[in-house]
């Protein structure tokens, strides 16, 4: 059976009729019903099960610290701000520096150092390198997996040497060998650019690296609910009913109109876009479930810090092939010290049960110490996990996630963005794109 049969929901009381719902109160959700209100239709619920606007846009605040749950950072030509304007003067203007811990033990240039990774390492490194790559090329083996779409491009010796494929391994949960070839020629173009000789020789023969050309931005200080709730305001002035902490129990087809139990009562829709989890929505319609599609989960570890750092850059990535730590971000260098201290946030992947954060940081600890990083007292003010961080694309999970996708869509239902499309969406300006792109919105980028 795939489908529910085309039942009604039972209620007394009356029913509410909306044109259109939206599941999501995330960026694509935020976009879409701004799309839709502006495409003129005029009586929109936007829903979420949730209590937050923002979707993954997270924050966790103790003792005057707030930290990010994960590591974001905006940008002033955002198309997000097309939709809504009043976001921008509440940004804080940043200028953040990127940088990665290699496997040597340096702090370099991120994504790679031709002068620390190549030059610095020596001829024979470099001969080393270059004979790998030529093998790589010429061989030219079949690319099945990320694996070998990187090794194809900078050669197995550099890919492990550069700490890349430590990195993959961290970032996507699985060795790279485990990730299906579609998400590395969508996602990883930026190896094959970077590899290109001419790329090379500019990167050697530029004098400054000529950083981003807009302006870089973050959150409020004391975090993300301020910025959104002006956008719900916006929202609700061109009258979208918005529903936080909602309780959805299931969505049924009576013709062409949906039905839905929202709060214990009784909702009729025309339409229905949904930016949650798939397998979310596929349970809510009543829909066989396919195939698990596998999601990160993250660990963010909160410190803070009083001493010596060693390093002057806001975002380490970490390379290096030991520590399950992925990226930190120095939020101090956002908005100062709070009590003389700097504070800032570790990402670690993993679904672990309560151990897991005293594991984690301990880790942590031991990790960057080796590695001269923070010199002083380090102290961990508290941890938080988040569930469906990102898709994890291995075993065919991209195929999957399109045949639920399509499923939905023979139902009614429209599924996009982050957990909607199973797509690992980079930044809100791609969740916006894709947005516009799914509801036939001309695009503001
Ligand atoms: C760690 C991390 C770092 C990032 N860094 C940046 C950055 O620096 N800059 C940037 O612009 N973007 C960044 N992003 C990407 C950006 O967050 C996404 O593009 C955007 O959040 C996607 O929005 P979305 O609405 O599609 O999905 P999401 O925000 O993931 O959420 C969609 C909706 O699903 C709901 N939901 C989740 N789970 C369930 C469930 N089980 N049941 C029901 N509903 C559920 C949520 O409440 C939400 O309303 C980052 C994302 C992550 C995870």
């Amino acid at each position: 059976m795939e489908e529910h049969p085309h039942n009604t929901l039972e209620y007394s009381d009356k029913v509410e009729y909306f044109d259109a719902v939206v599941l999501g109160a995330g960026i694509s959700g935020l976009v879409s019903a701004a799309i839709l209100s502006g495409q003129g239709c005029s009586r929109i619920l936007l829903v979420d099960e949730y209590k937050n606007v923002g979707g993954n846009h997270l924050d966790w605040s103790s003792n005057g610290y707030t930290f990010d749950i994960g590591s974001l950072i905006f940008q002033d030509d955002s198309p997000l701000l097309a939709y809504f304007p009043e976001l921008l003067p509440l940004y804080v203007p940043i200028k953040p520096e990127w940088a990665r811990l290699n496997p040597q033990g340096k702090i370099t240039a991120y994504p790679i150092s031709v002068r620390d990774d190549i030059i610095g390492a020596g001829p024979i490194v470099i001969a080393r390198i270059f004979a790998s790559l030529i093998a790589a090329r010429v061989l030219k083996r079949q690319t099945r997996n990320a694996q070998d779409f990187v090794r194809f491009w900078i050669g197995g010796y550099l890919s492990k040497r550069s700490g890349l494929e430590s990195y993959m391994r961290r970032f996507y949960g699985v060795s790279a060998d485990e990730i299906d070839i579609e998400l590395a020629k969508k996602r990883m173009m930026w190896v094959s650019e970077h590899a290109r000789i001419r790329t090379w020789v500019t990167k050697l023969t530029e004098r400054k690296k000529g950083g981003p050309t807009n302006q870089q931005l973050a959150r409020p200080r004391d975090g993300f609910a301020a910025l959104y709730a002006v956008a719900v305001d916006r929202l609700s002035n061109q009258g979208v009913k918005v529903s936080l902490g909602a309780q959805i129990k299931r969505i049924v087809k009576n013709g062409h109109q949906f039905q839905m139990d929202v709060n214990g009562g009784m909702i009729a829709a025309g339409r229905i876009i949904s930016t949650i989890p798939i397998e979310r929505s596929v349970e809510l319609c009543g829909l066989e479930a396919g195939p698990h599609l596998s999601t990160i989960t993250l660990t963010s570890l909160f410190f803070s810090f009083s001493g010596n750092r060693g390093f002057s850059q806001s975002v380490i990535y970490n390379f290096s092939h030991k520590g399950d730590w992925k990226r930190l971000t120095m939020y101090s260098d956002f908005y100062g010290k709070v009590d003389d201290r700097e504070y800032f946030g570790v990402e670690v992947i993993g679904s672990g049960p309560d151990g897991l954060a005293v594991n984690a940081e301990g880790a942590f600890r031991q990790h960057t110490q080796s590695n001269g990083m923070f010199d002083g007292d380090l102290r961990l003010e508290g941890s938080r996990t988040l569930d469906h961080a990102y898709p994890i694309y291995r075993r065919n999970a991209a195929k999957h996630a399109a045949e639920a996708i399509e499923k939905l869509r023979r139902f009614g239902v429209e599924s996009f963005g982050r957990q909607g499309g199973f797509n690992y969406q980079p930044t809100a300006r791609s969740s916006t794109v894709e947005a516009e792109i799914a509801l036939q919105q001309p695009t503001s980028a």
